[in-house]
């Protein structure tokens, strides 16, 4: 038997998470963020399902060639730019635009004789303190790409924040502040908001916003759903149950016996584990759905399998579908019963797990 698990992709569902980007930023272009293999759900696929947006950002120069390689000729932006001469070559041969973030970069752009225009975006550190050039920098980096003749004019700015997911956190008004004040009096277009940055802070809007996980029907906050916000979850990852098991009070289930059935009780195995980036981490009780119900997970995750308390449910079979998350489960719930983020589950999936797109 070939094992069960897939990931089934709703690219309605993509599309329709971009109609409720523009719902929330009616007056900026999308830079939709398509990095980590569309995160998770296929570059490509997510790419050509999203045609309609204004770009796409990526954050490794081969995931702009293979947008490229599928004939998508948007504007495509290395989020992270290009980290030596031969990089730089390749960006001015497929028209890709670059954010730049550091002196080095700069020293490569003027050290290149551009053959043709290339559109930078000047990266600032208004917080984070990841990437990007401090404020106080500016006037002078701008001043020497100003003067690289094909260096598109005026220069375009990006900045990143820092703690969006969290609505009430004062940060995002300083960060905000501090870009504003940078940039006062300086032509060309601006972009600060991420999928937090743009749902949770109408002024970071800007020129152009740059969602990622919205996309993807997952919600950017620590408090909501993605359904609350009018989001529909992409990926469904799924399985089948492969048996059920009678056990005894007493039984210990799974490596190390961490769990114990308190009393005589069916468990289901399914087919799933951290081999298909299932979370090791998921704690006894991390919900799945089987047959539309919610059961929970009983026993340590292995490569392979999970065990399932199947009290109370006493009408399933083997062979029955078990959800993992997706429609009718948020992954932001199982990922918030593994101690992480949906964003790292829906980019841990691993390469035997089928993606299947309707
Ligand atoms: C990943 C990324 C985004 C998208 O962030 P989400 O939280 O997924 O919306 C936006 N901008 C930059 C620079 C990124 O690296």
């Amino acid at each position: 038997m070939t094992r069960p698990v897939r990931a089934r992709i709703d690219l309605q569902a993509l599309q329709q998470n971009l109609h409720q980007v523009r719902v929330s930023a009616p007056h900026s272009k999308v830079m939709a963020v398509v990095k980590a293999n569309g995160y998770g759900h296929g570059l490509v696929a997510v790419a050509e399902a999203l045609l309609e947006a204004d770009g796409f950002g990526v954050a490794r120069l081969e995931e702009a060639l293979a947008l490229r390689q599928a004939g998508i000729r948007k504007p495509v932006t290395l989020l992270e730019g290009f980290t030596n001469a031969a990089e730089l070559e390749t960006v001015l041969g497929h028209d890709f635009e670059v954010v730049l973030h550091s002196e080095y970069q700069l020293a490569l752009l003027e050290a290149a004789r551009l053959p043709v225009p290339l559109r930078v975006w000047v990266k600032l550190d208004t917080g984070m303190h990841r990437l990007g050039f401090l404020p106080a920098c500016l006037a002078e980096i701008a001043r020497r790409l100003e003067a690289l003749p094909l260096v598109r004019q005026p220069l375009a700015y990006l900045s990143h924040l820092a703690c969006a997911d969290e609505r009430a956190n004062p940060v995002s008004e300083v960060q905000h502040r501090c870009f504003e004040d940078a940039l006062q009096g300086r032509p060309g277009e601006r972009s600060l908001a991420n999928s937090a940055g743009l749902l949770g802070w109408p002024a970071a809007r800007y020129d152009w916003v740059r969602p990622g996980i919205m996309l993807y029907g997952v919600s950017p906050f620590q408090d909501a759903l993605g359904p609350e916000l009018g989001l529909r979850p992409a990926m469904t990852l799924e399985t089948r149950l492969i048996a059920i098991r009678e056990l005894c009070r007493g039984d210990a289930i799974g490596y190390g016996g961490s769990w114990v059935c308190p009393e005589d009780m069916r468990v289901g195995v399914a087919a799933i584990g951290y081999g298909d980036g299932y979370p090791r981490h998921a704690a006894a009780g991390t919900p799945v759905l089987l047959r539309g119900s919610r059961v929970p997970l009983v026993g340590r995750v292995s490569m392979d399998m999970i065990t399932l308390d199947l009290r109370g449910h006493e009408d399933v079979q083997i062979g029955d579908r078990v959800v993992l998350w997706g429609e009718g489960l948020p992954v932001e719930e199982v990922a918030a019963a593994a101690d992480t983020i949906g964003y790292e589950l829906l980019t841990g999936i691993t390469g035997r797990v089928q993606l299947e797109y309707d």
